[in-house]
């Protein structure tokens, strides 16, 4: 027994050290991968509930590896947020969609989503980047959004209180993305200055059949109509999901009924087919 649990110390061990190892080269991978522009911008559209048209589109990051082929953000921005490299890297994400959203100005694509990391909002130069993004591609605040989750607004909240205010002021739009994961203690919502709710998909995946999930999202609704806050269920995969937040009077929908996040041309693509039909 006692040689058995050796083993199983070492291996643990090992394992271990197999994950540091996997982070550190992971964290230099980033580095590099920003320095040669080895990050990409893909696009989920976001619709009306009541008609589908378009009415924004979701930034999500993700990063080209030479060896390793496209890699998904849930594996490499706890990385970039545990080394503070989301901070040079979110600032890239804004100036690439904003001069994407430049490009497609004719197309009429509504508002752009971007996500903000809680760090990002702790950056004294966040405001600068934005406006200077906004300048150079002569895009009206208005159009752009960003995503802040629940824990990010509960962290550090002076500070974040007084970059959100400005960033209001300056008239971009403000979400709180993955809403019910989070804080439990409402009260903050009066304090921020946001303009809609995303149900998380946790939530969204059990309507209508969980009447767990069916009790929180018309909690969820409940809240926000209340509020005065717009309403964006993510994570829609099933048309009797969109049937019921329709019913429920749920404002927009984003996921895989509609589109999954596609690559610049691909959204263009998909845009084009939809106007068409
Ligand atoms: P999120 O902001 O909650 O983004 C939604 C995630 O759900 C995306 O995963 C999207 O691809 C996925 N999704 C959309 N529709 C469906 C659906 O119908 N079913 C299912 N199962 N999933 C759906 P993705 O692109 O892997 O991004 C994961 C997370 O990484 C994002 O979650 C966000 O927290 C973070 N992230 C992505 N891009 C950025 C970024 O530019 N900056 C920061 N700070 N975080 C980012
Ligand atoms: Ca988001
Ligand atoms: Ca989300
Ligand atoms: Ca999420």
């Amino acid at each position: 027994a006692a040689s058995h649990g050796g083993n199983h110390f070492r291996f643990f061990v090992h394992a271990l050290n197999e994950r540091v190892r996997d982070r550190l080269s992971l964290s230099t991978d980033l580095v590099q991968a920003l320095e040669h522009d080895r990050f990409e911008l893909y696009f989920q559209p976001q619709v009306a509930a009541d008609d589908g048209e378009l009415t924004g589109v979701e930034v999500l990051l993700r990063l080209r590896h030479p060896t390793q082929g496209l890699i998904s953000p849930g594996d490499f921005i706890p990385v970039a947020e545990e080394t503070g490299l989301i901070v040079p890297l979110g600032a890239w994400v804004i100036r690439d969609a904003c001069r994407q959203l430049r490009l497609w100005q004719a197309l009429d694509v509504g508002t752009l989503s971007i996500n903000l990391s809680p760090l990002q909002l702790q950056d004294p130069q966040l405001f600068e980047i934005i406006m200077q993004a906004l300048d150079v591609n002569q895009i009206v605040p208005a159009l752009i959004e960003f995503e802040i989750t629940e824990n990010a607004l509960m962290r550090n909240s002076i500070s974040t209180l007084n970059q959100l205010n400005r960033l209001k002021q300056l008239g971009v739009r403000l979400s709180i993305d993955d809403f019910g994961t989070g804080y439990s203690n409402l009260s903050y919502l009066k304090q921020f200055p946001v303009d809609r709710l995303k149900i998380d998909q946790a939530f969204v995946r059990g309507v209508p059949t969980d009447s767990n999930d069916v009790a929180i999202v018309d909690a969820i609704l409940a809240v926000a109509r209340a509020l005065g806050l717009s309403t964006l269920a993510e994570g829609v995969e099933t048309q009797a999901q969109a049937d019921f937040l329709r019913a429920r009077r749920c404002d927009e929908f984003q996921g895989y009924l509609y589109s999954r996040p596609l690559p610049a041309n691909e959204f263009e693509a998909w845009l084009h087919t939809r106007r068409l039909i």
